[in-house]
């Protein structure tokens, strides 16, 4: 008798935590979280496709999408649907799971949010000249919206000096329980 190999869990048992607090197999596919999505019309899935996909287990299109990456988590798809499905938690599950596999269809996004989640980690806001020099110097993206320098330094929106808020150790404690907790599932 041949050993069978292990089966790797599909994506609903992958979440099987995260979609019960997330709520997502409860979608009833009425679109109302689509209808008012501000990042529904340049994604690549509707918010409502991408739950739809997730109750299938769907992996590897979902770890992909370029709509877990691009939610703003507004907060919109939950206010308006009528089962409570936390779209913008199960994205931030989606963003963790992709970005530890490697998975990201969207390497730039990726990059931006683990620089800003760096720089929040670090400093407890963004520094935008930081920001902006990690993720060209990642993505290499050189000369990309320099036409919109001359604008931001005019507003004032590239300090040369970073500055930080307080509560450094509480914030590295927040992210190190983030961390295990990603890890446990
Ligand atoms: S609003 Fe809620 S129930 Fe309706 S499609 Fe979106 S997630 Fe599903
Ligand atoms: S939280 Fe994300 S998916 Fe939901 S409406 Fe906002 S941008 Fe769209």
């Amino acid at each position: 008798m041949t050993a069978r190999a292990p089966v790797k869990p599909d994506l609903a048992d992958d979440l099987a935590a995260s979609l019960a607090a997330a709520n997502v197999m409860a979608c009833l596919q009425c679109r109302k979280c689509t209808d008012g999505c501000p990042v529904a019309a340049r994604a690549d899935l509707k918010p409502h496709e991408l739950v739809r996909m997730v109750q299938f287990g769907q992996r590897a299109e979902v770890l992909a999408s370029r709509l877990i990456w691009e939610c703003t988590s507004c907060q919109t798809c939950i206010t308006r649907c009528p089962q409570k499905v936390d779209i913008a938690a199960m994205n931030d599950e989606l963003r963790r799971i992709s970005s530890a596999e490697g998975k990201s269809g969207d390497a730039a996004a990726a990059i931006f949010n683990n620089a800003f989640l760096n720089g929040v980690r670090r400093r407890g806001r963004v520094y935008e000249v930081g920001l902006m020099a990690a993720f060209k110097l990642r993505t290499r993206r050189f000369f990309e919206d320099v036409g919109k320098l001359p604008m931001m330094l005019r507003k004032g929106k590239l300090p040369l000096l970073p500055k930080s808020v307080a509560g450094r150790a509480e914030r590295e404690a927040m992210f190190q329980r983030i961390a295990q907790a990603g890890g446990k599932k």
